[in-house]
């Protein structure tokens, strides 16, 4: 376990050096504008989010004007979303939540927003770590195979992934290590063809050591 907590404080170095301000892709104003464009950008692009969401905002200002949408019209406004009916279903469901269980605040702690009806952990993580500022470790996608690449973790359940990092990292870093993670997944570190040459934490990297032991026994 010592040896993970240096390698992750060595990565944390390394990455801080290439992504200065790493950042989530989404663009958002406060909790609330994070909450729902997590929603809909479930099997869509941060891209494609952001930019319906320049609308979309300027007429669903809080939970209250979602809930209280029609269904048909909040279908209309989401149409270009990939599949839209079924999140606009989600996003009212859990706007309803939000102002039952919460006054339609929105819930600064994990345990609160996995209540909430579309909230699962990465969601409320991304949450609390992006919109409040607050220590939370993000397990998406590319945080999951950065983590298992470098040598992190060999689960593929990112909640256990969660747990594990929970160990390894110190908890003031969760969320920088979690954005870095995140942006290195998206650039250099790619889920086909990781461009290992460019990679300023290869010497900490599992895959990248092995790969480079086999290819010497060749
Ligand atoms: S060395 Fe390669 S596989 Fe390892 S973290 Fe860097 S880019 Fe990813």
């Amino acid at each position: 376990m010592g040896d993970l907590k240096n390698k992750a404080l060595a990565v944390i170095e390394g990455l801080k050096n290439i992504y200065k301000d790493p950042k989530l892709e989404l663009e958002y104003n406060n909790p609330f504008e994070l909450l729902v464009e997590a929603i809909l950008a479930a099997q869509e692009s941060d891209k494609k989010v952001n930019a319906v969401m320049k609308e979309f905002f300027k007429k669903y200002k809080g939970p209250i004007d979602i809930a209280s949408a029609p269904l048909e019209e909040l279908e209309k406004d989401l149409s270009s979303i990939n599949f839209y009916r079924r999140k606009a279903k989600l996003l009212k469901s859990c706007c309803s939540a939000l102002i039952e269980l919460f006054g339609g605040k929105i819930p600064s702690k994990v345990e609160d927003l996995i209540k909430l009806p579309g909230v699962g952990r990465k969601t409320a993580n991304m949450i609390v770590g992006g919109a409040f500022g607050k220590p939370a470790i993000i397990v998406d996608r590319h945080v999951m195979r950065v983590s298992q690449r470098i040598g992190f973790t060999t689960q593929k359940d990112p909640d256990r992934i969660e747990m594990e990092l929970r160990e390894i990292v110190p908890e003031d870093k969760w969320t920088l290590f979690s954005l870095l993670l995140l942006n290195h997944g998206k650039t250099i570190c790619a889920a086909k063809d990781p461009r290992c040459g460019e990679c300023p934490v290869s010497k900490e990297c599992d895959y990248y050591n092995q790969s480079v032991l086999n290819h010497n026994k060749d």
